[in-house]
């Protein structure tokens, strides 16, 4: 969790909102979104955080629908749909995956990636659903920030766009065989053509929208005739060139035909693709995007293997490979990974072998910040390395935008062996990238016969071990599905227990050193179940961070905690301080700041007697995001203390501009604090706080001779079981009387 940065985008300003009825049809270039929602906030909402965003060099284009029926019209007229953001509860509880049915059966749409959201983390659908409609993601809606819905769909885009390319290859493909067999005749050349165009399209992931021109050595014809057209430049066919009003496709044209070379132009490209043989031919196509120097060679690669497909039909094979082949990393592709699986699964010795998908982690982030070009070539690397890494006969291939795929055998599979091409660093443009991935292995052997089944129980293992074990490696078994069930089944009960107020705080008090009275107090939640046993947030919190609970239930727990400190502050500890843990999610959520802006204002106790610890790894380090929405947090008066510091990833030049008051050593410093690098990890925290002029904490302090390190190193305040344990209000109250006359200062 810690890849991401804290955005607010509700609030402030009122989002533009185009209706499909002002988009223009074929509005060029642009990915089409489309929202499905029954409340228009999430509309709002979603157009705003991403009316800026270009998803691979393109802007976004947004239509709305306020019902499954509205959306299922609306998919009906348009075809070029890439995403699909899909509440999953409108009219009815089930509408959203019943349209989800609708759109993969009925429509047969299988290209539009969708991604479902969901108020409430029950209403998710069962893995099973996820599975068989092919849904690429699903969030909850409180979890709308920008860069999470950024993550999701570029992820979602890309997946499309190859998805696109392939379908449109194979398509285009077809025509151009059937055509160059027969290039002589009209029809033969103009499916040739027309093949040409939609293939091309396919390529650059544009419309098919295009024209060929030829000019034979023929007297009558030595004009250049227009032969094939597609979109809007249809009614130009079987013209001659010097008829089409549009001056600039028209000289780019003559161009290229003049000068039997391609010609890039501001509006769109004008290939040659002429022989001797058969004279001069010109292929435009339009597109407003800058052509990348990645398109432009996939182009002229392109040109000559058509030219020479049309006289010589061997050569057809290697245009095939077009529709089999990813071009960015020249390996094998999804459409023919999958046909190795096929193949593999009829032979006897399949059940030895294992299909596992390499995933890179925070592959969207590295995209957001070093660009579309830096993370090909990232691509292009990493291909390599797990080309040298698996030789034949294992193969090795890219599925989807950052999503490698391995087939081979069982034990080359192992974990060390799948994470050893990424030891090393990656060389990108002088750049040292070092890159972790996530995998997800299933054994052909767990999971019968059926292609689909052991492709998608990959795709499954995936995104359970992207959930849940970022950057290991993850092997499937049975008992998994279960597993998410066990944790949907926590989630509910730890919603009722929530609900049901069997959630409790206790306070854990904490200690100046300096005069060795009580400084504040660490508020630690906790769950009695129905046995009367008490459940620890480590095994709870999680699950209700990764559900979104965690924001209903943080502010209860931040109520509850000031109320607790009134109290405290009532019975003669005024000067103490509450600190309160504060998660990832909740730090997040759109609310957050509104959320302390309440507190603050109904608070009885001073802002700064208020204290909310983050802890290190939360991605705040590295943001300027983070670093505006905790200066936000400061402004109301609320201090703010780094919580387990030391094990995270701070650099010290943000570390400088945070604008926070505390930093608390991890209790694995403390309890390592016997053994040297212990200490000197201890003493170096000590100096960085003095340094940066921060008070400094150590907490699981359990014994004196942590206790006599951490005086003589001048740390200023401790907490742990050698001074006092968390306890419930009632104990804490009797314990503060007891003790009152040591500690109070
Ligand atoms: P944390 O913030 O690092 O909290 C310190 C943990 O160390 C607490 O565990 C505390 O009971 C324990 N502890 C205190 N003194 C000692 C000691 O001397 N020795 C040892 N071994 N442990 C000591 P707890 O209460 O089980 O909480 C575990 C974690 O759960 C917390 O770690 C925090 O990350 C999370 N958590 C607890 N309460 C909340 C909450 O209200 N909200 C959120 N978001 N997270 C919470
Ligand atoms: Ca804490
Ligand atoms: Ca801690």
């Amino acid at each position: 969790m810690s890849d991401e940065d804290l955005m607010t985008f509700l609030g402030e300003e009122e989002p533009k909102q185009p209706s499909p009825a002002t988009v223009e049809p074929s509005a060029p270039e642009v990915w089409r979104v489309l929202i499905t929602d029954d409340e228009q906030d999430v509309h709002s909402a979603t157009a705003f955080a991403l009316r800026n965003t270009k998803i691979m060099g393109r802007r976004l284009e947004f239509l709305h629908a306020k019902s499954a029926e509205e959306a299922l019209t609306i998919l009906k007229e348009n075809d070029d749909i890439a995403v699909i953001l899909l509440d999953v509860v409108m009219e009815t509880p089930n509408a959203g995956l019943d349209l989800v049915a609708v759109i993969r059966e009925e429509l047969g749409n299988s290209q539009s990636r969708i991604i479902l959201r969901t108020g409430q983390p029950n209403q998710a659908p069962e893995i099973e659903v996820i599975r068989d409609y092919d849904i690429n993601d699903y969030k909850l809606k409180s979890e709308l920030t920008q860069n999470k819905l950024y993550a999701s769909l570029t992820t979602a885009v890309r997946s499309y766009q190859q998805i696109r390319t392939i379908e449109s290859s194979k398509q285009g493909l077809d025509l151009i065989v059937r055509g160059s067999s027969d290039l002589m005749s009209k029809r033969g050349l103009t499916d040739f053509a027309t093949g040409v165009i939609v293939q091309l399209a396919g390529l650059l992931s544009i419309k098919p929208e295009g024209l060929i021109c030829v000019r034979r050595d023929e007297k009558e014809r030595a004009e250049p005739f227009i032969i094939a057209a597609a979109g809007h430049y249809c009614e130009l066919i079987d013209r001659p060139l010097s008829e089409m009003t549009e001056a600039e496709e028209r000289d780019m044209l003559a161009e290229s035909l003049n000068t039997a070379s391609n010609i890039y132009g501001e509006h769109g490209v004008a290939l040659y693709l002429g022989s001797t043989e058969r004279g001069d031919m010109s292929c435009y196509v339009g597109s407003t995007m800058a052509m990348r120097q990645v398109d432009k060679g996939l182009l002229e690669l392109f040109c000559s293997n058509i030219s020479i497909c049309a006289d010589n039909v061997e050569l057809v094979d290697r245009l095939r490979s077009f529709a089999f082949t990813d071009a960015l990393v020249q390996l094998p592709n999804r459409n023919a990974f999958n046909e190795s699986v096929g193949q593999l699964l009829t032979r006897p010795d399949a059940a030895d072998y294992s299909l596992a998908l390499v995933d890179i982690d925070n592959f969207a982030e590295i995209n957001a910040a070093l660009g579309q070009q830096y993370c090909d070539q990232l691509l292009v690397a990493i291909a390599e390395r797990l080309k040298d890494a698996f030789p034949p006969p294992a193969i090795v291939a890219r599925i989807a935008g950052d999503t490698f795929a391995l087939l081979a055998k069982t034990e080359a599979l192992a974990a060390e062996h799948v994470h050893a091409p990424f030891k090393e660093y990656f060389e990108v443009e002088d750049e040292h990238q070092l890159v972790s991935i996530t995998c997800g292995i299933v054994a052909l052997a767990d999971i019968g016969n059926d292609k689909d089944d052991v492709l998608k129980s990959a795709g499954v293992v995936l995104k359970l071990a992207k959930n849940q074990h970022r950057g290991e490696v993850l092997h499937y078994h049975s008992d998994m599905l279960k597993h998410a069930r066990e944790r949907l089944g926590v989630l509910r009960n730890l919603r009722d227990a929530f609900e049901s107020g069997a959630l409790f705080l206790v306070f854990q008090p904490k200690f100046d050193l300096a005069n060795n009275g009580i400084s504040g107090f660490e508020a630690l939640l906790r769950w009695r179940d129905e046995g009367g046993n008490i459940i620890y947030p480590d095994t709870f919190i999680q699950i209700a961070e990764q559900s979104g609970l965690i924001v209903r239930m943080g502010e209860w727990i931040l109520r509850k905690a000031v109320d607790a400190l009134h109290d405290l502050h009532q019975r003669g500890w005024e000067g103490s301080h509450v600190s309160v843990n504060v998660s990832a999610a909740q730090l997040r959520h759109p609310d957050f700041l509104n959320m302390l802006a309440r507190i603050a204002e109904e608070s009885p106790v001073p802002t700064n007697c208020i204290d909310l610890e983050i802890t290190e790894s939360m991605g705040i380090a590295d943001s300027e995001m983070a670093l505006t929405r905790l200066n936000e947090i400061k402004n109301l008066g609320f201090t703010l203390s780094i919580d387990d510091f030391g094990t995270g990833f701070s650099s010290l030049s943000y570390l400088q501009k945070m604008p926070i008051d505390r930093l608390k050593i991890d209790q694995s410093f403390v309890h390592t604090s016997g053994e040297e690098s212990g200490r000197e990890i201890i003493e170096m925290i000590i100096q960085l706080g003095n340094t940066l002029d921060l008070r400094v904490i150590a907490e699981g302090v359990e014994n004196s001779s942590e206790l006599d390190l951490l005086k003589q190193l001048k740390c200023d305040e401790i907490q742990g079981f050698l001074y006092a344990k968390p306890m419930g209000i009632d104990d804490l109250h009797g314990w503060l009387d007891d003790n009152a006359a040591a500690y109070k200062k």
